[in-house]
């Protein structure tokens, strides 16, 4: 089988993204590969179908030992042959998995990288026949990201004792000193390296001044419409997350905390109800989020400045990996630059560490205070261009006003500088606005020069003056923590007037939030559609439950997506939708498509379009009959598909009526099925008790004629025997 055969029979996908094809041929030949992807871009593939086709098993190395069995279980959906090995087995599991691979009966085997580093396991690798290494979140063996896993920096015995097996490492981490460290460390100085574009397209970025942060999340979550979503929340520190989850919870949304204080089992039990249930909203620090695979989270908000851009867009990509449109939302303020600042000067790394550190937060500040498209400032970050503006962030949807900010942030500087640097934002405020508090009596600053001199703005835009001061770092705030400004070096020009300074004019208080997000298409399924969409997610829980695995790993959203608008009635039809291979097919097929009949028996044009008969007369809907008259003149079912507008199933219901009440003959609606056939169905019909339900029919001839054909079929029966 050739790599799209695999593509297309497992996984049930059409095409190829972006380099996959390319990757999965160079590991095809022995190559060894560095994989750079963005979270979502389709990494797993790339190791899994070279690990289908090559001979032997192919060894994952993961550090999510909590995720393993989900990966486990979602590739034995597709009917491949996997299985984990890791502490959290029992020896009765790990022998029965020992000996599966003994008797070479699997394609892939994941393993942590404790586990593989075990003499034991080594020697037993050496007898087996192994068909590649792929070594997921390789970014873990480099010490600059916060998930460095030391028994990575030992994987470079794979390459020394089994140098002729392919190694594929990949990683949506894509920085330069992580990259170096990689190669280093992994000894792939010789692995072909693949970089996709890290652009995530459908998610819509934004950030907003914090005012009142509880009530800015409420309405962006209501605003949104993220009411039934999966999601997670970031904050800095495990009270905040406990106190932001308590207070959704009580505000009736299904919130639940995690973080590295909490008790171990109920903090996994927390990521499992994430997992498996449907609209969970995680308020995390974060502790959670690496390797977390659920494709549907429609939303990551961040309460707290995240360090560096890395770990904003690290986060914010566990939003939509399923491709469909979701929100990347941040509340953003004075203290969290004041916070981070003073982090980032108190911490105890070495001088060349916290220069890097400085570095950082400097662009993240940068990043949150541009006034430009922000993916094209975040991209540009990782070394991608993007010509204009991407349309899909605040920035592009709701331009940003600056104004010349010279002549306040000349009064500002002054104001530090007059009441000798040792005082924080808030005075310092009161200063500029003439307020005759106690503390400015008693140190007199009612008598300074700048005493006063404010009036023209008010406090939240003074607020807004300082905090982008210090976030463009000519104004410094001082170590020992008292919150007091300094004027630094950079704020000289400005103060003897060399230079002119733009400011961001933040949007007031008073404009409310709008919706920006592009929304799935179910969203927007209204009526008939809304209800099959609830059959059909309904359905999906009640299938995951009965397994024990999280919902997506049955179908995607999108997936059902297709359901409702493609309305598949035969299998063959079925197979088409994306995301359904032949394993899938099989378990899930039937089922689904009868829910999609019910739905048609149940509320569809069905009962309507029935004939009804008064006294022996017949009366055919006015719909029915031009879809009628127009097969009668010679159109094909096809065009008057397309010249009604109506979906098969409507017209097929049209002809079927017509069938029934005599007006059109079997075989001026059904063309493509030979006599035997239809005499087979017939016979089938009749042998029933009752004519009343298709699904019997449909079953036995195990879904090749769709309900469709069944339906004129009967049709024709029930004229006949009237
Ligand atoms: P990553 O590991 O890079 O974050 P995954 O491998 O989990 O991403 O893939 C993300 C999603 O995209 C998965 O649901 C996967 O099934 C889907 N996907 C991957 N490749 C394709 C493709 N060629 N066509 C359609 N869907 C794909
Ligand atoms: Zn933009």
């Amino acid at each position: 089988m050739s790599p799209a055969k695999v593509l297309h029979h497992v996984f049930g996908y059409q095409k190829f993204r972006g380099e996959q094809e390319q990757i999965i041929q160079h590991i095809l030949v022995g190559g060894d590969a560095l994989v750079l992807m963005p979270t979502g871009g389709g990494k797993s593939l790339c190791y899994q179908i070279p690990a289908i086709l090559r001979p032997g098993v192919a060894i994952v190395i993961s550090p999510l030992i909590a995720l393993m069995h989900d990966q486990v279980i979602a590739l034995q959906q597709y009917g491949v042959k996997a299985a984990y090995l890791n502490s959290t087995l029992n020896s009765e599991q790990t022998r029965k998995i020992s000996l599966q691979l003994r008797q070479n009966e699997l394609d892939l085997l994941y393993v942590s990288p404790e586990k593989l580093l075990t003499t034991r396991f080594l020697d037993f690798l050496a007898q087996t026949e192994i068909a590649l290494f792929a070594i997921d979140e390789v970014h873990c063996v480099s010490q600059w990201g916060h998930d460095f896993r030391p028994e990575y920096t030992q994987l470079s015995i794979l390459h020394q004792r089994f140098p002729t097996i392919p190694r594929i490492a990949v990683t949506a981490t894509a920085d330069e000193p992580t990259k170096k460290d990689i190669i280093t460390h992994l000894g792939l100085e010789n692995a072909k390296i693949f970089t996709a574009s890290f652009d995530r397209p459908n998610i819509c970025y934004r950030i907003v001044q914090k005012q009142n942060t509880k009530a800015q999340l409420l309405e962006f979550l209501q605003t949104e419409k993220h009411n039934n979503d999966a999601g997670i929340i970031y904050c800095l520190s495990r009270r905040k997350v406990d106190d932001t989850a308590r207070w959704l919870a009580q505000q009736g949304w299904k919130a639940l905390p995690y973080h590295a204080g909490m008790d171990k089992e109920l903090r996994s039990q927390h990521q499992m109800r994430f997992l498996r249930e449907e609209g969970i909203i995680i308020v995390a620090t974060i502790a959670f989020g690496m390797g977390i695979d659920k494709p549907n989270v429609r939303f990551v908000a961040h309460l707290d400045l995240p360090k560096s851009l890395e770990a904003y867009y690290q986060e914010t990509g566990r939003a939509g990996r399923d491709g469909l449109p979701a929100n990347a939302w941040m509340a953003y303020g004075l203290q969290d630059i004041v916070m981070l600042r003073r982090m980032v000067d108190d911490s105890e790394a070495d001088e060349q560490h916290k220069r890097i550190e400085q570095h950082k937060l400097k662009a993240m500040l940068g990043y949150c205070e541009i006034t430009t498209c922000r993916r094209q400032i975040l991209l540009n970050y990782f070394g991608e261009h993007l010509a204009t503006g991407c349309g899909n962030c605040d920035t592009c949807i709701e331009p940003v006003s600056t104004w010349d900010g010279t002549k306040a942030v000349q009064k500002a500087l002054s104001c530090i500088y007059r009441t000798n640097q040792r005082f924080g934002v808030q005075y310092l405020i009161d200063v500029l606005l003439g307020k005759k508090t106690e503390r400015i009596l008693k140190f007199q600053h009612d008598k300074v020069s700048t005493f006063g001199i404010g009036k023209e703005l008010n406090n939240n835009q003074w607020h807004s003056v300082f905090r982008q001061l210090i976030a463009r770092g000519l104004v410094s705030v001082d170590i020992e923590g008292h919150g007091s400004l300094r004027l630094t070096e950079n704020s000289r020009p400005i103060l003897r007037g060399e230079e002119q300074i733009f400011l961001r004019k933040d949007i007031g208080k008073k404009q409310r939030s709008k919706s920006y997000s592009r929304s799935s298409q179910w969203r927007s399924f209204t009526g008939n559609d809304k209800i099959l969409w609830d059959a059909l997610v309904n359905k999906r829980l009640n299938l995951a439950k009965a397994q024990n695995v999280p919902p997506y790993i049955i179908f995607h959203d999108s997936t059902l997506e297709d359901i409702v608008l493609q309305q598949p009635q035969t299998l063959a039809e079925f197979a088409n939708l994306s995301g359904v291979g032949a394993k899938k097919l099989e378990h899930y097929g039937k089922i689904f498509i009868e829910v999609l009949y019910e739905h048609i028996i149940k509320y569809g044009v069905q009962i309507t379009e029935k004939p009804i008969t008064l006294d022996r007369e017949t009366i055919i809907s006015e719909s029915a009959e031009i879809t009628i008259n127009f097969l009668k003149q010679g159109m094909s079912i096809q065009d008057i598909v397309m010249e009604r507008d109506l979906k098969y199933t409507t017209i097929y219901n049209h002809l079927a009526v017509g069938i029934e009440v005599g007006q059109l003959e079997l075989e001026q609606v059904i063309t493509n099925l030979a006599e035997r056939e239809i005499n087979e169905i017939e016979d089938y019909f009749l042998s029933q008790e009752s004519l009343d339900v298709l699904k019997p029919t449909f079953d036995h001839f195990d879904g090749i004629y769709s309900y469709d054909i069944l339906r004129c079929i009967r049709a024709s029966i029930l004229y006949k025997i009237k």
